[in-house]
């Protein structure tokens, strides 16, 4: 008999506790990118705020199936249903086809999200393979009357919906108020009302993602994507749905219009936003020069940026204010989040090699608890963080000689590093970073090659001491011999 792999044990940076086959589940969707530019500060949040909500889930025994869609049809210059599809208009520019486009942003996406040690979720549909589902939503929704046709394309009839439910429910609007602030429809416009939105649009000819339907051949609206790939992944009901804050409205409200037309209720139980980055107290923007891609942070290549910033400075920047708060990006907030960093990962260096005394004179107990209540307490990371400067401290004055700390205590410490820093926040140190373990492993292989040379020269064995000299030497490896023994760097 196969026995199953257990996969949802292999998702997580944490090893403890064993999620069993039969463990609850939590369904969570979160609206992911639009590949057709790099990824950047924007991007970051959204990613960084749910992979700690995955972990920590996934830590306290959920099955968590965490889906994170990609856009990439639907989604136009103007999002109120005008302008050329983001994507088709980048391939129309560089001359590829769209999918190239999308392949090669996607690429890029994953090794950024890779390098900040954000973990891939568990389903990652793309909008342009789920056309079938859409297509089938927007039946629903005309058959139970709440959308009309209109030369070859499907609108959204909010005024009729916003009369038997309430358009307007997560983001407080009043259908009133959209009306006022909308302009005026020129009688030209498809649209019964300018609040309706698309969830077809007949393809112009020289539009060229494109798909046949019962209407026209076209395109679906970019909010179907999300209400129809996420009841096909996590049923008609699940548990979270997040994003940015931005996206609250329209794209969220239209999501849950989309949802109660089609099957009578709403999918989602708990929403949940991250708010947004600004820049010197500005908001990004392509047009104010202010907004930076995250390769740009990782080399330090913007005018604007000071230096490099490591991703895990990115990363703990990101997590130092709660996801509900703004963040503004400064060269100086991002410099004193690298001091930050540096000053926890060299206390948890000293914590390996401080003596043990038979007291404590340092308050170690209650960290852990302080850290679960602060996750529980709405994810609240920053509070994580201050515990754990809290306990660095502590660290500093044991190893100035100033406080003692007992081996239990010194374990407890330990341990609360290793679940909080590390599996729970998801930092990384810099050795760790730079290659994942095997990094650290390969250097400590080759440091055990260099012994056992020393060993060979000491038994006047110089068969064995040259050859390992002369084939790490053609591998690349540059070995120095010093008084202390040999040294070595890779030459690549
Ligand atoms: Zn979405």
């Amino acid at each position: 008999m196969e026995h199953p792999l257990n996969i949802y044990n292999t998702l997580s940076r944490k090893k403890e506790p064993f999620i069993p086959l039969h463990a609850p589940h939590v369904g969570m969707y979160v609206c992911g990118p639009t590949v057709y530019g790099d990824a950047h500060l924007g991007h970051a949040r959204p990613a960084i705020t749910f992979d700690i909500l995955f972990c920590y889930l996934t830590h306290l025994g959920y099955k968590v199936r965490y889906v994170r869609n990609i856009t990439d049809v639907g989604h136009l210059e103007h999002d109120a249903d005008a302008g050329e599809d983001k994507i088709a208009k980048k391939a129309r520019l560089e001359q590829v086809e769209p999918m190239e486009v999308v392949q090669y942003y996607l690429n890029r996406y994953h090794k950024a999200m890779d390098a900040m040690h954000v973990l891939p979720p568990s389903i990652e549909p793309h909008a342009s393979g789920h056309i079938i589902e859409q297509i089938e939503l927007v039946k629903n929704i005309l058959d139970n009357g709440y959308a009309y046709e209109s030369e070859g394309s499907v609108y959204f009839d909010v005024e009729k919906y916003n009369k038997d439910h309430r358009y307007g429910i997560l983001s407080g609007r009043h259908i009133e108020d959209m009306l006022n602030t909308t302009r005026a429809l020129d009688g030209q416009d498809e649209k019964r009302n300018p609040v309706d939105f698309a969830l077809w649009k007949c393809a112009q000819p020289e539009h060229i993602m494109r798909w046949p339907s019962p209407w026209s051949d076209g395109f679906p609206g970019w909010h179907c994507e999300c209400t129809a790939m996420g009841k096909k992944y996590l049923g008609k009901h699940f548990d979270i749905h997040g994003g940015g804050m931005d996206l609250i409205f329209p794209h969220h409200e239209c999501e849950i219009a989309q949802a109660v037309a089609s099957q009578g209720d709403d999918m989602v139980k708990y929403w949940m936003h991250n708010n947004m980055i600004t820049v010197n107290g500005q908001k990004m923007g392509k047009s104010l020069g202010n907004f930076i891609t995250l390769e740009e942070f990782f080399t330090g290549s913007h005018p604007m940026l000071e230096q490099a910033y490591s991703p895990m400075t990115i990363r703990f920047f990101i997590l130092q204010a709660h996801y509900r708060s703004t963040v503004d990006f400064s060269n100086e907030a991002l410099q004193a989040s690298e001091k930050g960093l540096s000053r926890l990962l060299e206390a948890y260096g000293n914590l390996k090699k401080l003596n043990a005394s038979d007291t404590s004179s340092v308050h170690v107990k209650g960290i852990r608890e302080k850290c679960y209540e602060a996750l529980n307490d709405d994810l609240n990371s920053p509070v994580v963080i201050s515990h754990l400067f809290d306990a660095t401290r502590s660290i500093n004055s044991v190893k100035d000689g100033k406080e003692t700390i007992s081996r239990e205590d010194l374990e407890e410490l330990q341990q609360v590093f290793d679940l909080f820093l590390f599996d729970l926040l998801g930092i990384q140190d810099a050795a760790t970073a730079a290659g994942g373990n095997s990094y650290e492993a390969f250097g400590k292989a080759i440091d055990l090659l260099l012994a056992i040379r020393q060993q060979a020269k000491a038994n006047k064995d110089w068969a064995t001491s040259d050859q390992i000299r002369n084939e790490l030497t053609t591998l690349g490896f540059e070995i120095k011999d010093t008084k202390e023994g040999a040294e070595w760097k890779l030459n690549k």
